[in-house]
């Protein structure tokens, strides 16, 4: 018997699980499949991000935050702590009730919402069918829906000559789970989670080198932001090799090689375990049929047009298997507004707004443009900036290093971009993406009152900067 929906969503990550639930909530009937099994072997939503991306790495970084104060920082406070130790098994077990505890809550929201979860793998078919093929060895059901959601995600994406075990050769789902810290770590990629996952084993005690191939480092952020990151990581240990190619890794007795290529020629580096964070690339195996009318690019991507509708006549896609930052909050915005398309409403998503946070220590936070590409489309602008070293918050708290940097359009002052490296920098880049959400200006945020003394105060010193009228810096 075939089973009929409004909507079926395929995927329960924060794309999938939120589309759904806002779906529901605006009288759809709507079933989500999802094909994730956790750790307790039950089904387990909220995909990459809840399970094994965004939130247990979080749970880690705190952690590991926590125990390298302990030994670095808590002195300068006079507080002396003799015989400090970290047990990994504690930490991977809090960092697991964390993620139960919301992929859970997820399952909560479907029942209260009225959202049908699948447990099970999902397959678009012709005129919106959908297989469901349950786990457990249930058999296959066929759902029938005016509107399909895709939201399958993505896969970490591997390299020749560089195999998985999942052992000493990992992802980032086997660096999320170690159970001691590497002696020595090698890091394919210092991308996004080759800084934060690193960041994390090396508080922790390892020594992590990361190879990145290209020759600038963190080359989509500002540079100048990218520059003190550089810097200060290097200060906290991390060793970060720039134009270090890896030519393969393979695993002997207990290690593994790695063979890198750099301006020198090819070396061999040994190491207890090796990640590898390459990039991620969307998952679409066995998601799609040949008739099914959905399109694929060049990427490898679902191919949707601005509104996120597919090829398909009633098929929509959002979050990493479409084009766009690969992000959690990007995803579930996409999957709030095709709910709200789907029902007749108007929705839009500015993704030139979209924030970008790196949780390092110190985090670097952006929105906008940064000062390079401003350069590269011939754009007129003014910058403004401001050193937490110069706020009483950052200075009192004892965590002071970084800066906020502000662009803004030289003519018209509309803010361009915002850049942030320094504490806090996750929820100060919330008050930039509002203003610019509003095209507000810098002399926008330079009326603001922002409450003394906090870490805001820098951003409104920096939106003073662009006009060379900062109190608490030389102009
Ligand atoms: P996913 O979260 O990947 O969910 C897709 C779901 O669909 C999965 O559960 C999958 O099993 C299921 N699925 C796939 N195909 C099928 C099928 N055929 N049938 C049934 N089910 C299927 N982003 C941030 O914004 N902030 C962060 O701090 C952050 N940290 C990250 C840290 C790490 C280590 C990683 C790996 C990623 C991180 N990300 C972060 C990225 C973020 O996790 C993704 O952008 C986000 O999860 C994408 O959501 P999604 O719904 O598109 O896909
Ligand atoms: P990434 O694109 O951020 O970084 C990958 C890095 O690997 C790049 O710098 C690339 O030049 C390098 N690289 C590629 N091939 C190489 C090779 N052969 N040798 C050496 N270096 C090589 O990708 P990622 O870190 O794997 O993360 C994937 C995505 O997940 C991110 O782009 C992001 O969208 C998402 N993510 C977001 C967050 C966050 O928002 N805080 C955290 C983790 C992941």
């Amino acid at each position: 018997m075939t089973e009929k929906y409004d909507v079926v969503v395929i995927g329960g990550g924060p794309g999938g699980y939120v589309a759904a639930i806002r779906a529901a909530q605006l009288g759809l009937s709507t079933a989500c499949i999802d094909m994730n099994t956790g750790k307790d072997g039950k089904a387990a939503l909220g995909g990459t991000c809840l399970n094994v991306g965004c939130i247990p790495s979080k749970a880690l970084l705190d952690s590991s935050k926590h125990y390298h104060h302990l030994q670095h920082d808590y002195a300068a406070h006079g507080i002396n702590v003799e015989g400090a130790s970290i047990d990994i098994n504690t930490m991977i077990a809090r960092k697991d009730s964390v993620v139960k505890k919301l992929t859970g809550g997820v399952s909560q929201l479907f029942k209260a919402n009225k959202v049908k979860q699948l447990h099970g793998r999902g397959r678009l078919l012709a005129n919106r069918q959908v297989e469901f093929t349950p786990h457990a060895g249930k058999e296959t059901v066929l759902l029938q829906a005016d509107n399909v959601i895709l939201a399958a995600g993505s896969v970490p994406i591997a390299i020749p000559n560089v195999e998985y075990d999942n052992k000493y050769i990992i992802d980032n789902v086997g660096a999320l789970d170690l159970t001691e810290a590497p002696e020595r770590l090698g890091v394919i990629g210092a991308g996004v989670i080759g800084l934060e996952l690193g960041s994390v084993w090396q508080r922790l005690g390892s020594e992590v080198i990361l190879l990145e191939a290209l020759p600038d480092f963190l080359a989509t952020a500002d540079a100048d932001i990218a520059k003190q990151a550089g810097r200060l990581f290097k200060q906290q240990g991390l060793d970060i090799r720039l134009g270090s190619m890896v030519k393969s890794a393979r695993v002997v007795d207990t290690e593994v090689q790695v063979t890198v290529q750099d301006k020198n020629g090819e070396s061999e580096l040994s190491f207890d375990r090796l990640l590898v964070a390459v990039g991620r690339k969307p998952y679409t195996d066995g998601l799609l049929t040949d008739d099914c009318g959905v399109k694929l690019n060049e990427r490898g991507q679902i191919d949707v047009n601005d509104k996120s509708q597919t090829s398909a006549d009633g098929v929509w896609a959002v979050g990493d298997c479409v084009r766009g930052p690969m992000l959690a909050h990007k995803a579930s915005e996409e999957g709030i507004a095709v709910a709200e398309l789907i029902a007749g409403k108007a929705a839009h998503i500015h993704f030139d707004t979209v924030p970008w946070v790196i949780y390092t220590d110190p985090e670097i936070a952006w929105v906008g443009k940064t000062e390079q590409q401003l350069k590269e489309e011939g754009v007129a602008y003014k910058v403004g900036s401001f050193p937490f070293a110069a706020t009483g918050r950052g200075l009192a708290m004892g965590d002071a290093a970084g800066m906020v940097k502000m662009l803004a359009d030289e003519e018209t002052d509309e803010i361009l971009g915002v850049h942030i490296i320094g504490p806090g920098a996750s929820e100060l880049i919330a008050e930039c993406v509002v203003t610019m959400e509003f095209r507000g200006a810098s002399e926008d945020l330079a009326c603001i009152v922002h409450a003394h003394p906090t870490l805001s105060e820098a951003v409104h010193e920096a939106a003073l900067h662009v006009d060379r009228r900062a109190i608490h810096r030389g102009n």
